[in-house]
């Protein structure tokens, strides 16, 4: 079938994007992990992406997520990457390997009280709305530190990096200097103890050779691998 060969072909075509945005900056490619969005992506399209050599899934929301771990076969981490509501928490804490999008001290302490309960830690990465879209989620790069000190105290949950979703540019060029601040804020040194920056989750389909150059080390692709969603 057509779609699912187009989908082998974008998978390498994305790959081979990053291996040369990666070398432009003398960075191994095999540092960079490609997170496959497959948001209002079919079963079997994910299927196909995962035979092609996918590992790693996104999903932003929780319930089309946890059906689609039934369908989909093979071994991959989920990660959720979408605005988490606090009555989703309960349901969708284990079902994940990592949480992209930790934004605000309620969900926060509302992560730390199901952990605590099920007895488990979660890796989150805090989202951070450099740009400071209206129409995004994520704290100011300036509300930052003061979040990480509130959060390092809560024991059931372990950041363990920074994510952001740049503006959408038809000139991806123009995200640079969104993802170059991320990276700031990802490499300063005195952040509080347990804070461990391990990740920076940067780069869509239209801007991650971009991201990649300025240091992303996760980047989250739905359209460039699956076509355009129909919504
Ligand atoms: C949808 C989505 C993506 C993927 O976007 P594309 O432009 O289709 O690559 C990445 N990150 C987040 C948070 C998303 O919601």
């Amino acid at each position: 079938m057509r779609i699912m060969e187009d989908i082998v072909e974008n998978i390498a075509h994305v790959r081979a994007e990053i291996g040369r945005a990666a070398a432009r900056r003398g960075r191994d490619p095999g540092e960079i992990t490609l997170i496959a969005v497959t948001k209002n992506v079919l079963v079997d399209k994910i299927n196909a992406a995962v035979e092609a050599g996918i590992t790693d899934i996104g999903e932003n929301r929780v319930q089309e997520a946890l059906q689609k771990q039934k369908e989909v076969v093979g071994p991959v981490k989920w990660h959720f990457i979408g605005h988490l509501q606090r009555n989703k928490v309960k349901d969708s804490l284990t079902n994940f390997a990592l949480f992209h999008s930790l934004d605000r001290i309620a969900l926060a302490r509302e992560i730390q009280k199901r952990a605590e309960q099920k007895g488990v830690v979660v890796p989150c990465l805090v989202q951070v709305n450099v740009a400071g879209e209206e129409s995004k989620f994520g704290l100011p790069p300036g509300e930052l530190e003061a979040f990480l000190r509130q959060v390092a105290v809560l024991n059931n949950i372990k950041v363990c990096g920074l994510m952001t979703i740049a503006p959408y540019y038809n000139d991806p060029e123009a995200a640079r200097p969104v993802f170059r601040r991320l990276r700031e804020l990802f490499e300063q040194e005195n952040y509080p103890a347990g804070v461990s920056m391990r990740y920076l989750s940067m780069g869509m389909s239209n801007d991650y050779t971009v991201a990649v150059e300025e240091g992303a080390n996760m980047v989250r692709i739905g359209t460039a691998i699956f076509g355009k969603r129909k919504y």
